[in-house]
């Protein structure tokens, strides 16, 4: 089959590797139909977190079922489905505990749990940049589309992980009705948290970003209030002065490949005195 693999820094080809086949009794073969891409797949493209040559990469990813082992339980050949970023046994004490990434039996090679696409101190597994990806735990690691479904690929594809990411930030952080909330980055997840913010009752809700074309989707599409970082010298300051004081909760949507101005300490300038921060370092 044909996968996205990593050649080295900045470097990645279409090639041909390995189709997976079924390894353990609760693995399925998922033929992929379509597969977002993430900004978490800048730490391995930009070499900080450093995969083999011609690992696969990806990590939000659907398609249909196209194999099962035998001890899967509820799902068969042709089903359509979802796979998260996180592997979870469904058993542990974490994946019981809806805790997912820190499953304690799907990673060998450290404390979290496995990730899809994301070197071997993950687990080494694939990803799902692939015409074809094995996913272990089938049951518990995959949403089923419902049969009776017309959404296309576009519309559920990301509850893989740009849904779920977003809304556990925003859950998390605790934002409630009449809040005032920073969101730093408006890619995929800020975009999304910004949704999601809105829907918690947030009164304002004001995105941090530099580019404005992003900007100005948030504003259209989730009625923000809008800043570009690279056009004000101290935007700590001016956040700080027109939220009054600070925000009640200030969400981190940008991670560590993100662009942060020098020496600015981003959430701790946007928060009140009583603020969350909610890092989410995509
Ligand atoms: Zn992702
Ligand atoms: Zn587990």
């Amino acid at each position: 089959m044909k996968g996205v693999t990593f050649q080295g820094k900045e470097k990645m080809a279409v090639k041909e590797v390995e189709t997976p086949s079924i390894q353990d009794n609760n693995d399925m073969i998922v033929r992929i139909t379509a597969s977002g891409i993430c900004g978490s797949d800048l730490h391995l493209y930009k070499g900080g977190i450093e995969p083999k040559q011609d690992y696969v990469v990806g990590h939000e990813p659907m398609g249909i079922v196209e194999d099962v082992g035998p001890s899967v339980k509820t799902l068969k050949k042709g089903d359509r489905v979802v796979i998260p970023f996180n592997i979870g046994c469904g058993e542990c004490f974490f994946c019981k505990n809806q805790m997912e990434s820190q499953c304690d039996e799907s990673n060998p090679h450290g404390e979290v749990g496995g990730l899809f696409g994301f070197t071997e101190i993950n687990g080494g597994y694939p990803g799902g940049q692939a015409e074809y990806l094995r996913v272990p735990y089938a049951d518990f690691t995959s949403f089923k589309v419902p049969e009776s479904s017309e959404l296309d690929d576009e519309s559920v594809l990301f509850l893989s992980d740009v849904i779920p990411t977003a809304y556990w930030s925003v859950q998390h952080s605790g934002v409630k009705k009449g809040d005032t909330v920073v969101i730093l980055g408006s890619g995929p997840i800020g975009l999304m948290a910004q949704k999601f913010a809105k829907l918690k009752g947030a009164s304002r809700v004001i995105a941090v970003d530099q580019v404005d074309h992003r900007l100005d989707h948030a504003k259209r599409t989730n009625h923000t209030e809008i800043f570009n970082f690279k056009k004000h010298e101290d935007i700590g300051a001016l956040l700080h002065e027109e939220t009054k004081g600070g925000a009640d909760v200030v969400i981190d949507c940008v991670g560590m490949d993100g662009t942060v101005p020098p020496d600015e300490s981003f959430g701790s300038d946007f928060d009140n005195q009583f603020g969350t921060i909610s890092p989410i370092k995509t």
